[in-house]
């Protein structure tokens, strides 16, 4: 199981699919997907998808065609949406896959037609501005003659309560028996915990699958997933008044043990972190700057602890986004390529 990598990602599957169990419980009669785009937030799509579908779920959304191929062969009864839709150069790939596009433009939905018209997804924008047709597309009878299997749309400030949230439910409510679609879906997983109007047919929560946070309704209930673990190089004594690390931005007021750790911004442990973060759950604080491949952290409290153990990084996602400002998704999706990924 373990290799010879110095850094490893400790991936929790219970707590995985507990969360999914979470919000497919709080998705009451909808059922509930899975975002997997961008590794599966930089967990490892092929293993969420795994467990999940394990569990029960039947339907996953990535980005991109390049995503949708690297998940391999998909198993049987599982859903795959892939939400940019269907360039030119997309089209071949597309029509021989199982996975259907999400169309989003007008363009989209021509080429799609052109096609021969295969079961597809479609995305309206209902006051975002990202992706998706316009409302009025749909009224115009863009859509007519497709097979849409999901008409999706999605929320902008569902982690908020804010109008917009009802605004985009209601003009995506108006659009129900206006397309053929067979299922309707608007919440990630935000929107999962503003209640069963916002549910529809489908929900498709990521962050809060992958131990995130989206709003209050969900603290409790969401386990952590994913658990960055990294080795001590070496073992140091400082004296009081010497200084740690890049630009010396820690002064030792008396002496202090220091860890250095196999870790750094390279793998997705931010700067932001930089006498903030801590380690072994609050015992061991981030001393001094985070540098490309290290850290520093006073361990004090281990008089044991040297070269070779292997430490445990505080990565709770709530707690880590307070420490670094980083958004709860930008923590997982930057942890990088040296960390060896082992489930458990
Ligand atoms: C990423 C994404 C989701 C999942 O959103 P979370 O906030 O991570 O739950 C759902 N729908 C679409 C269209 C997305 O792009």
């Amino acid at each position: 199981m373990t290799g010879s990598a110095p850094l490893r990602l400790r991936l929790d599957g219970d707590a995985l699919t507990a969360n999914w169990r979470w919000l497919a419980a709080k998705s009451g009669a909808a059922a509930c997907g899975a975002a997997i785009k961008a590794n599966g937030y930089g967990i490892g799509a092929r293993g969420v998808l795994d467990r999940l579908a394990a569990a029960g779920c039947r339907d996953f959304f990535v980005t991109t065609w390049d995503e949708a191929r690297a998940l391999g062969s998909l198993p049987d009864g599982v859903s795959l949406s892939v939400l940019h839709g269907v360039r030119d150069e997309d089209m071949a790939e597309a029509m021989a896959s199982r996975a259907r596009p999400t169309l989003n433009t007008v363009e989209q939905v021509k080429r799609w037609k052109q096609a021969g018209g295969a079961p597809c997804d479609v995305m309206v924008d209902t006051g975002m501005n990202r992706l998706g047709l316009a409302v009025q597309d749909v009224a115009d009878g863009l859509l007519d003659g497709l097979n849409i299997d999901t008409l999706m749309s999605h929320l902008a400030s569902a982690d908020e309560d804010v109008p917009q949230n009802e605004r985009q439910r209601k003009a995506f409510t108006a659009l129900a028996g206006q397309t053929g679609a067979r299922r309707m879906s608007l919440a990630n997983s935000a929107g999962i915990c503003l209640g069963p109007d916002y549910h529809f047919d489908l929900t498709r929560p990521g962050l809060a699958l992958y131990g995130g946070v989206p709003r209050r309704e969900a603290v409790g209930h969401i386990a952590q997933v994913a658990h960055p673990e990294a080795q001590v190089i070496q073992r140091r004594r400082i004296g009081a008044g010497e200084s740690v690390g890049y630009n010396a931005t820690f002064t030792a007021d008396r002496p202090m043990e220091l860890a250095i750790l196999n870790i750094g911004y390279a793998d997705g442990y931010l700067r932001g972190f930089s006498n903030r973060g801590s380690a072994g759950g609050g015992r061991f604080p981030v001393i001094g700057r985070v540098s490309m491949d290290l850290i520093a952290l006073c361990v004090d409290a281990e008089p044991g602890l040297g070269e070779g153990d292997w430490v445990p990084l505080d990565y709770d996602l709530p707690t880590a986004s307070a420490q670094s400002g980083l958004a709860q998704y930008e923590l997982l999706t930057v942890l990088g390529g040296r960390f060896e990924r082992v489930w458990r």
